[in-house]
């Protein structure tokens, strides 16, 4: 009888989808001008205009600014780094995470830990690579203190943010990785395993849920579905003539 190992062989998800050593502290695109010193609490001036409309209005060269700017949520005054974004501002693919952690918040680039040593792996299996054809973004541009869960408050404060980076890109395929992701872009509390399998879409742009990198790394038996989920991204891009 076939093995775990054997059946992630067949499906060439091992050893492809092992960790690749830390890279060093490459500087992001849109990463905040100032960081915190880790630790600090900073002061988070109050939330001034119709905050909606403006970020409604955002284009690419106010984008990062603005998020660094925001002190819609709590999170400002913890963070050290804004975590707008990363990538292809034109790209076909959007994947969408959670928050950044800790050295997301360092760096002020997404997915730059293990997790996303392992989404780099992830891209490369379907032949894409970070910043080529691919945007990578969070539903909270700030990390929340030891990683805890984003609040629904979170959450709603920064969404604007999120619809934006959709609204520039026009992606013609979302991928959520993980829970917070799915239930915040399909506005369900459904478990990624009744979510995963199917198409959803989010704007008019074709959604597929998988699981997020994280959780992949402590679940090696579910990697074979993340893979499927991808595969399943590709095929609904390729049959939209996308690619
Ligand atoms: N997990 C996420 O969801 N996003 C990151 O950027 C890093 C880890």
């Amino acid at each position: 009888m076939a093995t775990r190992d054997d059946l992630l062989q067949e499906l060439r998800l091992w050893p492809r989808w092992t960790l690749r050593p830390a890279a060093g502290g490459a500087p992001a695109p849109g990463e905040s001008p100032v960081a915190a010193a880790p630790g600090a609490e900073r002061e988070c001036p109050a939330v001034a205009g119709d905050r909606a409309t403006r970020i409604a209005a955002l284009g690419w060269d106010g984008f990062a600014a603005d998020v660094d700017a925001c002190t819609a949520c709590g999170l400002c005054r913890s963070r050290q780094r804004s975590v707008p974004g990363v990538g292809d501002i034109a790209a076909k693919w959007l994947f969408v995470g959670e928050a950044p952690g800790a050295e997301e918040d360092a760096q002020g680039e997404p997915f730059v830990g293990q997790a996303g040593r392992l989404l780099d792996s992830m891209l490369k299996a379907l032949g894409l690579v970070r910043g080529a054809d691919v945007y990578i973004a969070n539903v909270l541009k700030c990390r929340p203190p030891n990683n805890r869960t984003p609040t629904a408050d979170e959450v709603a404060a920064c969404r604007a943010y999120l619809d934006r980076q959709v609204e520039l890109i026009a992606p013609r395929i979302i991928v959520a990785l993980g829970k917070s992701a799915a239930n915040t872009l399909l506005e369900s509390d459904a478990t990624i395993g009744s979510l995963r399998g199917r198409v959803h879409a989010y704007r008019n742009v074709p959604l597929v849920v998988t699981y997020h990198p994280a959780y992949l790394l402590r679940t090696l038996q579910d990697k074979a579905k993340a893979w499927d989920d991808l595969l399943l991204a590709r095929r609904t891009l390729r049959s939209s003539g996308g690619g």
